[in-house]
Formats: structure tokens, C-alpha cells, sequence
């Protein structure tokens, strides 16, 4: 049966304008790195697109490497865009990256003119889309120019093939640079898309302040540390976890003893609050003023609900903050 979206998907998002653009984007956007290649189910990614639209996220994050193997992320989006999607694409936000190796040889890689052109064009076939709504270069490259990075992402917007320019894994003092670059050419830049949890707080000690001194938006990604900040682990590592699937993103032995007795006090606090820890770290992340968005993963439709839950509780008292600081020493 052809997918309905639920008429009441703008009933439980928040909705947050991105640094200072016209473009507001939800609390909540769904990455598709894991659980979307050609090894996972295509029903289940489907079914995981299909509620987090239904619960109002309207923003889809993809990179050109998502896979496994690198475009397939972006050709199943594509097919469920074909299939599902489609009425409602003016609803949609969908990003996609370059940035890292994608085909042999020196052209297909890194931040050139060359490459970046090519691959956006590239995505955009396998979505089968005529523009995607963020393009972003995806990290830094030490060897190109900054100026022809940047003028490759002013071209593709000028060309009508992304709305707006997104920057990742910038360090703030490159990050700054580019903003300048940006603006210089007249498309300034939309959003910085660091990683920031309750374990990664690397973004706090500079990128926070140039963003919003710039007017950047943020999304911070991998806000559960990949899963770590969830109940997942409390019992041991479960068959179909992240961190039993042989990936090199998530390895046992990340989840060391030291680590999880900290999850373990965070679990008891979110718990006191009346929620999951993976709520309760979700909401962290976002109480801060420069974050717009956390761009989180799934692979299990009940964990997009587990977040759209946290919004009913996003706010923290003084003693919370100052308890999880505690707990984090
Ligand atoms: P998270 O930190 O949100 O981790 C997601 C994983 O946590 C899920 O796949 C699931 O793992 C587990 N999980 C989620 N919710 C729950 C819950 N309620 N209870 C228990 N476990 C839960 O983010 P990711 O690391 O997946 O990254 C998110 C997105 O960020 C990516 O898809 C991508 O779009 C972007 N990203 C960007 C990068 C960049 O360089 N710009 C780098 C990395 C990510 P399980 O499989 O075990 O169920």
C-alpha cells in the first residue's frame, strides 16, 4: 500500500531557525550512515524513514560514502523518495556530503573543485533528485586552497544543485576562515556539523562561540556516542548492537569499565528525571544555545520514538547540570 504520511507530524517536533537563515530546521534529524547500505533490510530502513516522518523530522542526513558500499545510503533514500516520498518532497530537508574517498585515483577524494562537483552530481543521480537541500564538505582538506573549496560550494549553489552549504568536522579557527570565504562570495554558510556528546565536548571549547558569532547553525552528530549514551550496554553487548556488528566505529572494547560505570550514574540520573538516559543525552546536547538540531541514528523504529520523547522534557535545573559534570570528571 502506497505510504500515507500521519497527518499529525507537525504536532510533536520543535522546530528551531538554523543560525541565522530563514531556514528552521527539527530538534531531531535522522542520519543514515548505518542501517540504510545494501546489507541492511530495506523494509526496516523504510519503516525507519516513514516514522521519523511521521513524527515530524523532516530533515534526512546523507554523505556520499554511506553505505556499505559507499552511494548506497543515498540509492535507498533514493528508492524510498521513488516509492514513498515523493508527494512530499517541498516537506523535506536531505543532505548529503563529500569529503572522503569515494572512487580511485586523485580526483576522488578530498576538497577540490573537481571532486566535489563530480560527486554531487553523482549523489544527485542516485537520489535520482534535482537539487539536494544541504551539500557539505564533509572535512577539512589540508592540501586544496580554502578559496577553491569554498568557490566549488558557492558554484554548486549558484548552479541550482544544493539550496544551502553545510561544513564538517571544521576546527573552529579553519571553520572561521571558510565563514569569511562564504560570505565573501554571498552564500554564506548554513550549518556546522561537529560531533558533540556527552563524552565528546571538544566543541565547546571554541566552535560553539565562532558559530554563533558567524550566525552558523549546528548539528551536532553521533550525540549518543554511537550508542554508548543508552541503556544499551548495561547488560552486556546484545547480538544486534552496533558494537557487535564488527563495525570500527564502535568496538568492545570502547565500552570499558571506567566508561560504563559513568553511563551507569548518567542512567540513574536520567531515571530520576523520568527518563532514558538516551533521552536524557539527547536533551543535554541540545541545551546548548548554539545547537539547532542532533542528528542521531537508528536502527529500530522505537528509538526514533525513544527521541521524540525527549522533547516533553528538554530542560535541566542547576543541580542536574552540575551532577552530570560530577559524573563526567
Ligand atoms: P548516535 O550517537 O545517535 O548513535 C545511534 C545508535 O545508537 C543507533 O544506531 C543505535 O545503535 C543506538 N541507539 C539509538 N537510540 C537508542 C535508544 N533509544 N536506545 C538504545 N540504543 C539506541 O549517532 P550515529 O553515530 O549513528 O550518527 C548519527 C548520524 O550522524 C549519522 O547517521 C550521520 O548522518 C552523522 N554522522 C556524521 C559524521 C560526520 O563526519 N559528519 C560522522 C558520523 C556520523 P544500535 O545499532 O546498536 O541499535
Amino acid at each position: 500500500m502506497a505510504y500515507q504520511a500521519d497527518d499529525s507530524r507537525y504536532q510533536h517536533m520543535h522546530y528551531q531557525r538554523c543560525g541565522r537563515s530563514g531556514l528552521q530546521l527539527p530538534a531531531i534529524a535522522l542520519g543514515l550512515w548505518h542501517n540504510f547500505g545494501e546489507v541492511s533490510s530495506l523494509d526496516n530502513a523504510r519503516r525507519l524513514v516513514q516514522q521519523a516522518f511521521d513524527l515530524g523530522i523532516t530533515h534526512f542526513d546523507l554523505a556520499n560514502n554511506y553505505g556499505p558500499p559507499p552511494g548506497a545510503a543515498e540509492e535507498s533514500f533514493g528508492r524510498m523518495l521513488q516509492s514513498d516520498l515523493r508527494p512530499y518532497r517541498d516537506e523535506l530537508i536531505i543532505s548529503t556530503k563529500a569529503g572522503y574517498t569515494m572512487w580511485p585515483g586523485p580526483y576522488g577524494d578530498w576538497g577540490s573543485k573537481k571532486y566535489l562537483v563530480a560527486s554531487l552530481d553523482q549523489s544527485l543521480r542516485r537520489l535520482g533528485l534535482e537539487y539536494v537541500d544541504i551539500f557539505y564538505h564533509h572535512r577539512p582538506d589540508p592540501h586544496t586552497p580554502l578559496e577553491e573549496t569554498m568557490a566549488a560550494l558557492d558554484l554548486l549553489v549558484r548552479q541550482g544543485k544544493a539550496l544551502y552549504i553545510g561544513l564538517s568536522n571544521y576546527p573552529a579557527q579553519r571553520a572561521s576562515e571558510a565563514f569569511a570565504i562564504l560570505q565573501r562570495l554571498g552564500t554564506p554558510c548554513l550549518i556546522h556539523q561537529p560531533k558533540y556528546s556527552l563524552f565528546e565536548r571538544d566543541a565547546e571549547t571554541q566552535l560553539f562561540d565562532t558559530l554563533q558569532q558567524h550566525g552558523v547553525g549546528c548539528i551536532a552528530f553521533s550525540p549518543l556516542a554511537g550508542g554508548i549514551l543508552t541503556d544499551r550496554y548495561l547488560q552486556g553487548i546484545p547480538q544486534d548492537s552496533r558494537a557487535a556488528s564488527g563495525s570500527q566505529f564502535l568496538r568492545p572494547e570502547q565500552l570499558t569499565d571506567e566508561r560504563l560505570d559513568k553511563v551507569r550514574r548518567l542512567n540513574q540520573l536520567a531515571l530520576q528525571r523520568g527518563q532514558k538516559l538516551s533521552q536524557m543525552a539527547l536533551a543535554w546536547v541540545l541545551r546548548h544555545q548554539a545547537v539547532t538540531s542532533v542528528l542521531i541514528g537508528a536502527s529500530k523504529t522505537a528509538q526514533i520514538e525513544d527521541a521524540v520523547g525527549m522533547l516533553a522534557h528538554r530542560d535541566f535545573s542547576q543541580e542536574e547540570l552540575t551532577l552530570i559534570e560530577q559524573i563526567l570528571m
